[in-house]
């Protein structure tokens, strides 16, 4: 079977044009007939590895997938993109499962997800063997070990129910952790036969990284899911009631914000999951059970507001935003209590002594992380093996930081002599309200009212001076004992402060970035009409189309069919299904954007002699030609062609006829189409061309987002476009 039938099934059906990096060699091993072992990121593309030899081979594809819950939306999914798939869990009944698996012996369905528990079932292995499975593909394979963050039980039925199999399928196990520990479990316990093992790259570079150390998270949190307010986010926090009481805080300040933690009722959970991913609740504050298969392409940001345990949870968790390949913030708010608290959680776990090291040392490798000043990407990258990576990324917050020093020495001493004063035998609270002046009883009982720090640091809030703490505990002068009542003990660093031989330096916290405000862009426009879509199928947004593939619509502004099946997402299964009404709210939203009454008008022959339009004329002269125009007869697009024909910019053009520029050059094209000449060398940078015949050669003409992915950021999207117009001849 050859790489070009993957190559075309993956373009009729799911309308993207090249494979990624990775998802080639994991399909070309596959389709060889060898077991296969892919360790990718999330996000990589992990289930397109399946699918696609799926869609290849005869017969039905065993799919095993953790989660009950999400098959429906796998599914859903698969059959958005025209792919025959159903699933069978325990929410069906005998009847049904048996009909189902008769269906899928006849051929109707290329994909069958079965969740493990059902292997345990013997009657269900009687009917699963008369299907002739011949390849089956094991999702979130790291499940079956114990090493591993998620094991499942169930997943150790896989070897016992393969051996009953009277002809052993070609296996797949696909997960992203990448550990030694679970990659070994895997090929063990899932009887891989000297699988291929493939290790993509680790980096995800459309997401950003930033940790934030000694911030007040509260604050911070909810300041950032103001501005962020119509962006899909999910909160981590570390237990339940943090989780509580997050929620309850953000939707207090009239933020929508739903929950997800194993304390609730199935129901609920089921509920909230629904919620964010149908767009209705964008916020969702989850512990770490929330997440795993959740395949929503859309989450634009992951704050974690307790550090988790080790770096392979942190990046899978933070993996979580922008499937889409748009950009994805990722943000770490550290505090000291979280390293008391995951250090306390190893040492009441039931591990042997040899893995509770081993815990800890991963959970150093995360409180590093926490606070390197190096490149953040490269600290992850470094840690999951990788080599030869670029000290700067330009993309974290480490790379991106520009704030000032300030020196806070004066108030970085009055806190250590605060504490050594109070005998170093009480916390962050007591500390602060000392030195804030509290006249609390408990304060005159102790005597503190006499202390020389009492009062010293009146002037500042008691919950600035938490946070100041905070930061000195983060930033190592502090140590927070372990235990239930953690004590503040100084460390040498603070000795050398007190002693005057050191200064403390802290950069002035940063204001994370406002969104200017916009007017309604035609990429609010169709994912409003996106939305629309999904609560009438009663199916998620991004199973209508990715936020990746809106952006292109909005900026390419395909006009007719044949131009929007090149858009990056649109297979032909989702032309035939929503070609249209998206076509249609695009001419729409540009027809509103020009002014009244010039497409039913009809343009009288023009006087060519007519000298008096140059490029260099004054407004007065544009804007009144523009008037006689739009008084005329003449279809827009073409309006637009003589003004450029005329000398006008394609900024004056806009201005003066009141459309966006993107309107402008849209037209420009159009008129193209229709064999018009359009000087496109205008448009093209000299240097730019050669560029882009040469990534056209490569990924060919059919869609812009792989050319424009080749190129240097500098090019535009309508650079692209004039090449291609200009050449068409050619291709
Ligand atoms: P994973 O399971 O590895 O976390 P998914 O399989 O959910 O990742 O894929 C993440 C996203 O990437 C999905 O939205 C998917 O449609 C998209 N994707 C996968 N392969 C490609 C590709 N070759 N080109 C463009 N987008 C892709
Ligand atoms: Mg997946």
């Amino acid at each position: 079977m050859s790489m070009d039938n993957a190559l075309r099934v993956l373009q009729k059906y799911f309308g993207y044009t090249q494979f990624r990096d990775g998802q080639q060699k994991v399909i070309e091993s596959l389709l060889k007939g060898e077991d296969t072992l892919a360790i990718m990121p999330t996000g990589a593309g992990k289930s397109l590895s399946y699918q696609i030899p799926a869609l290849l081979f005869q017969g039905t594809t065993l799919v095993i997938s953790p989660l009950i819950s999400l098959m429906k939306d796998q599914v859903d999914a698969l059959q958005q993109f025209g792919v025959p798939a159903t699933f069978i869990n325990s929410s069906l009944t005998f009847s049904e499962v048996r009909s189902r698996i008769g269906r899928a012996a006849r051929g109707e369905y290329k994909l069958l997800y079965v969740a493990p528990e059902r292997l345990e079932s013997d009657s269900f292995g009687i009917l699963l063997r008369s299907l002739n499975v011949s390849f089956l593909a094991i999702d979130e394979a790291h499940c079956v070990s114990q090493w591993g963050h998620d094991f499942r039980p169930s997943y150790l039925q896989l070897g016992p129910f393969l051996r009953s199999l009277p002809q052993k399928p070609i296996i797949g196990a696909f997960t992203a952790t990448a550990t030694e520990e679970v990659q070994r479990d895997i090929v063990r316990l899932l009887e891989l036969n000297q699988p291929n093992v493939f290790v993509t790259g680790f980096d995800r570079p459309n997401l950003s990284f930033t940790t934030i150390r000694g911030e007040n998270k509260k604050a911070f949190v909810l300041e950032y899911a103001q501005i962020h307010n119509d962006q899909a986010g999910i909160i981590y926090a570390g237990t339940r009631k943090e989780v509580d009481q997050l929620q309850v805080f953000l939707r207090k300040h009239g933020l929508k914000a739903g929950k997800y933690h194993a304390g609730m009722s199935d129901q609920d959970r089921q509920k909230s999951q629904d919620d964010f991913l149908f767009d209705e609740t964008p916020i969702m504050v989850a512990t770490n059970a929330f997440g795993m298969g959740i395949d929503k392409s859309n989450v634009r940001y992951v704050i974690h507001y307790n550090m988790p345990k080790n770096m392979e949870a942190y990046y899978q968790e933070a993996g979580r935003a922008g499937r889409d390949g748009e950009p994805g913030e990722c943000i770490l708010l550290f505090s000291a209590q979280d390293v008391v608290l995951q250090r306390f959680l190893i040492e009441q776990s039931v591990f042997q002594p040899e893995r509770k090291l081993n815990e800890h040392k991963k959970l150093q490798g995360m409180v590093d992380y926490c606070h390197t000043s190096r490149c953040l990407r490269k600290t992850i990258l470094e840690y999951f093996g990788e080599e030869d990576i670029q000290d700067q990324c330009g993309n974290c917050s480490n790379c991106k930081d520009v704030r000032e020093m300030v020196d806070i020495t004066l108030d970085a001493q009055k806190i250590f002599s605060c504490i050594y004063r109070m005998r170093e035998r009480f916390g962050i609270g007591m500390v602060a309200e000392v030195l804030k002046g509290s006249r609390k009883a408990k304060i005159f009982e102790l005597n503190f009212d006499k202390l020389s720090t009492y009062g010293l640091m009146r002037e500042t809030s008691l919950q600035e001076i938490k946070d100041l703490i905070n930061y000195l505990v983060a930033e190592s002068y502090l140590q927070l004992s372990t235990g239930e009542y953690p004590v503040l003990k100084l460390l040498p660093a603070a000795v050398s402060v007190i002693k005057g031989e050191a200064n403390v330096l802290k950069k002035v916290s940063q204001q994370p970035a406002r969104d200017l405000a916009e007017e309604v862009s035609l990429f609010d426009r169709l994912r409003a009409l996106r939305k629309q879509l999904a609560s009438q199928e009663n199916l998620p947004p991004y199973m209508i189309f990715a936020d990746s593939t809106l952006r292109e619509m909005s900026q390419v502004c395909p006009v007719n069919p044949r131009e929007m099946i090149r858009i990056s997402g649109v297979g032909e299964r989702k032309l035939e299904k929503y070609g249209d009404i998206f076509l249609n709210e695009i001419a729409n939203f540009r027809e509103a954007s020009e002014p009244k009454g010039v497409n039913s008008t009809f343009f009288p022959a023009r006087d060519t002699s007519d000298a008096t339009l140059k490029p260099s004329r004054e407004r007065a002269d544009l804007n009144s030609t523009a008037k006689d125009m739009s008084k005329n007869k003449l279809a827009s697009h073409m309006q637009s062609l003589l003004l450029y024909q005329e000398g006008y910019s394609i900024k004056e053009i806009g201005k003066v006829r009141k459309i966006t520029e993107l309107t402008v050059q849209d037209h420009l094209v159009r008129c193209s189409l229709e064999g018009h000449a359009v000087p496109w060398d205008d448009f093209i940078p000299l240097e730019q061309e050669p560029l882009i015949l040469e990534a056209v050669k490569k990924v060919g003409r059919e869609k812009l987002r792989p050319i424009k992915d080749l190129l240097p950021a500098e090019v535009e999207w309508f650079t692209i476009r004039a090449v291609l117009e200009k050449h068409k001849i050619l291709y």
